[in-house]
């Protein structure tokens, strides 16, 4: 999938936890961390990929990409599994420790979650795809849905950019007609 999709879908994702759970309150700059940090979890299993986005606009990008894709052991491999999701689980909440000093009102608990649920969608969308993920690493069988490879999403081409990415953005639009009262009393009243 492309990084608009899996932004998009981690973004959709996030907003419908928040409107389905019963948080007492959340403060503004958590809320902000935390749709940042669900679009950055969005992405990030494909810094695995030397020409993601998520390194194209990087100054040194091109070359940081690189090292990270030996690392990771080349595309849709450990960022792109159950180890990958609790290895970078555990380094993002490593992050949120060591900011903790300089974001006093940030609720962490909140922010890793939203990291969290970015990332799970990320893997999600990629099982929809031609390539597979391969979930459980070290077993290196790349799963994917449906089972036969030729009638899931190639990344890029017209289905995913016709079919999936606007399909994803009706049912936003229609939860968020359907929604739109709960919606307006989070923001007016657990949002602090
Ligand atoms: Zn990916």
């Amino acid at each position: 999938m492309t990084a608009r999709t899996h932004d998009l879908t981690a973004i959709s994702t996030l907003a419908i936890v928040f409107a389905s759970t019963s948080i007492s309150s959340i403060t503004l700059p958590t809320v902000i961390l935390a749709i940042f940090a669900n679009l950055i979890g969005g992405i990030a299993p494909d810094i695995d990929q030397p020409t993601a986005p998520f390194w194209r606009n990087l100054p040194v990008g091109k070359y940081l990409g690189k090292i990270f894709d030996k690392l990771l052991g080349g595309h849709r491999f450990i960022s792109h599994s159950i180890i990958g999701l609790a290895l970078f689980g555990f380094l993002f909440h490593l992050l949120l420790v060591f900011l903790h000093p300089i974001i006093p009102h940030v609720n962490e608990g909140y922010v890793w979650w939203a990291f969290m649920i970015g990332m799970a969608t990320h893997l999600v969308m990629d099982t929809l795809t031609k390539e597979g993920v391969p979930w459980l690493l070290p077993i290196p069988f790349k799963f994917g849905f449906p089972p036969i490879k030729a009638w899931r999403i190639t990344t890029g081409k017209w289905v995913e950019i016709w079919a999936i990415f606007p399909l994803i953005l009706i049912i936003d639009m229609w939860l968020a007609l359907h929604y739109n009262n709960h919606i307006i009393y989070l923001l007016h009243n657990k949002v602090i």
